[in-house]
């Protein structure tokens, strides 16, 4: 049997999401509880593309957090890196839908269980089996998560993994913008994959537009793939040997969230069946394509799990 385990580390939390948007969700009509968690979308979207994947990552012993463990169950996610806390409760994150379509949020972290995942809590066997290992960067924030964290990547690389990280940046999460760009720019060189968005990247650099040089200058000698989304204009990408664009797809976007995670899950799934991507731009044009079409049909529908679709649907976008 080939290899081809894709493991998620961080997060995993319920959004409450108000029913309308330009209100709070105090002032809302209803709201949606939606499981969420951008590494966990990731390894629900690998799944459901066909692909072997599992999570890692800690939740609390309450009702939220059994939910989200059958909801991976459900979605065909091996769970047994998951454990629970008996102390504190699961993440959950209070979204305001703003008019312009954006979204703010309000997190209960005060800390919750994903913060505290220990090193000794780490299913090191399931780590080791990676051929992708994938995380953001909110479980670098604060111990004994950061800590967690890092081993879990050291294990993972030592074993053989490719890196993939999508700083997946929630700026009110950080003391200070400083920090965040500190802590991002610590771990962006030890990746050999990073997806950022182009909100991100004007984050990190300070440019507001997109230019071949200043993104050249992020790449180092393990990162084997850069790829900077642009939203319904799809996606930049960089590697050692060659760049460029490829289009986004058309499509009627109702609620954006988890298009970037979708995105991540199907170009991860692509990896792992064909490492020649990262030297061959015809094919990595055609795998991008296709995380483009992920990542657009996660737009057409409310929630970011509940969205994504299986390849099916895809291929049946990228095909027309
Ligand atoms: P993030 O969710 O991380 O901010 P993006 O919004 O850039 O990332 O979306 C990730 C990918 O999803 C894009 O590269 C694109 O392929 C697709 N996508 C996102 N928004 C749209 C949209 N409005 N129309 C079509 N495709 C989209």
């Amino acid at each position: 049997e080939s290899n081809s385990l894709i493991v998620s580390f961080g997060e995993m939390l319920i959004d409450f999401v108000p029913t309308e948007s330009g209100v709070s969700l105090a002032e809302a009509s209803g709201f949606l509880k939606a499981p969420a968690g951008a590494p966990a979308n990731v390894a629900i979207c690998v799944s459901k593309l066909g692909g072997k994947s599992a999570f890692v990552g800690k939740l609390g012993d309450d009702e939220f957090g059994h939910m989200l463990k059958d909801i991976l169950i459900k979605n065909g996610v091996r769970s047994d890196g998951v454990v629970f806390d008996q102390g504190a409760r699961t993440a959950l994150a209070f979204i305001t839908l703003l008019p312009d379509g954006d979204r703010e949020f309000m997190f209960y972290r005060n800390p919750s269980a994903d913060m505290l995942l220990t090193e000794s809590e780490l299913n090191l066997e399931l780590i080791r089996k990676a051929k992708i290992f994938h995380y953001g960067s909110i479980s670098l924030i604060t111990e004994p998560c950061r800590s967690a964290h890092l081993r879990a990547m050291e294990v993972a690389k030592e074993a053989g993994a490719i890196l993939s990280y999508d700083p997946n940046l929630r700026l009110p999460l950080w003391s200070s913008p400083e920090e965040a760009r500190e802590q991002i720019m610590s771990i962006w060189e030890h990746a050999n994959v990073i997806k950022v968005s182009d909100n991100e990247f004007e984050f990190l650099t300070g440019h507001k537009t997109i230019d071949d040089e200043t993104a050249i200058s992020l790449m180092h000698s393990g990162l084997k793939l850069l790829l900077i989304t642009l939203g319904c204009h799809g996606c930049k990408y960089y590697t050692k040997h060659f760049h460029g664009t490829v289009e986004g797809f058309k499509v009627k976007p109702v609620d954006t969230t988890g298009a970037g995670d979708a995105f991540v899950g199907a170009l991860l799934c692509k990896i792992v069946e064909d490492e020649s991507i990262f030297e061959d731009e015809e094919r990595l044009k055609k795998v991008v394509k296709f995380a483009n079409a992920c990542g657009a049909i996660t737009t057409t529908k409310r929630g970011a799990i509940p969205a994504l679709p299986n390849e099916e649907e895809v291929l049946k976008l990228l095909n027309g």
